[in-house]
């Protein structure tokens, strides 16, 4: 039967989508050589048949951004039946109110976007609720390295003091990363983006004053136009939506 135009070869695009990554790889510098970037599926906006299509394809790693949509998806009897190794990042902001509507969710995985103290201590709080016992939830902090005021994120200069607060005051938390969406349309070749020069740096900083290791530290950075040049620059956690799942309708915000 002849596909529709509508209808989008997932596997196909995760494929392709993973090449890209392996190529980007070989131009970064040798210290990254031993980093293996990771693919986040943003399926935010798309059916629950192309996440089953994804994941028959290999991909365990998934991004959704609005809370009821990733509710409706992490319950799906089908997904529950067949993914049973799904791994949802919230991708998205959250309000304090809904951290216990995510906490519950079956293959939670990683909250890619904690910007406040007050986040990470609801969070820490709710988690020995609803997560296996004695595990720690994975966390990011998210950065507004742009300084767009409509974007979410604490300020570059914050980030230590709140990476700090999450590993001395919330014992229920991992700390697995910085993550950064940046300014839109940015081009590559005007230089190194300097939004993802900035989440480098922040993780340089946290490293240094609070004595980690930055092989511990994922920094989030690099969607659909962008993952190429990101991993170039040191993403180890790519977040990949229409160049797997096709056109994706813009929201007002998103
Ligand atoms: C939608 C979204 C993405 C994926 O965007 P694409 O351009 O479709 O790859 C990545 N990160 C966040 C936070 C998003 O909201």
């Amino acid at each position: 039967m002849l596909k529709k135009m509508t209808d989008v070869d997932v596997r196909k695009g995760i494929k392709n989508v993973l090449t890209r990554i392996e190529e980007a790889c070989k131009k970064r510098p040798p210290e990254l050589e031993a980093v293996e970037p990771r693919l986040v599926a943003v399926s935010k906006t798309k059916p629950v048949n192309l996440i089953l299509e994804a994941y028959e394809g290999g991909q365990r790693h998934f991004g959704e951004n609005y809370v009821q949509e990733l509710e409706e998806k992490a319950t799906n009897a089908d997904i529950l039946e067949k993914c049973k190794d799904i791994r949802w990042h919230f991708i998205g902001h959250l309000q304090k109110n809904k951290v216990n509507k995510v906490l519950c969710l079956p293959n939670i995985y990683l909250i890619e976007t904690v910007d406040s103290q007050k986040l990470a201590t609801t969070l820490n709080n709710h988690w020995p609720k609803f997560g296996p016992p004695d595990t720690k939830l994975k966390i990011m902090i998210q950065v507004n390295t742009s300084g767009e005021g409509e974007k979410n994120g604490i300020p570059p200069a914050e980030v230590c003091s709140l990476t700090e607060y999450v590993l001395k005051e919330c014992g229920n938390l991992q700390l697995d990363g910085l993550m950064t969406i940046g300014r839109f349309g940015y081009n590559p070749e005007d230089g190194p983006n300097p939004d993802f020069l900035c989440l480098k740096t922040c993780r340089d900083e946290i490293c240094q004053n609070l004595g980690l290791d930055w092989k511990n530290i994922n920094l989030s950075m690099g969607m659909s136009d962008d993952f190429e040049h990101a991993i170039e620059l040191g993403s180890t956690n790519v977040r990949v939506g229409s160049s797997i799942f096709g056109y994706r309708p813009r929201k007002v915000r998103e």
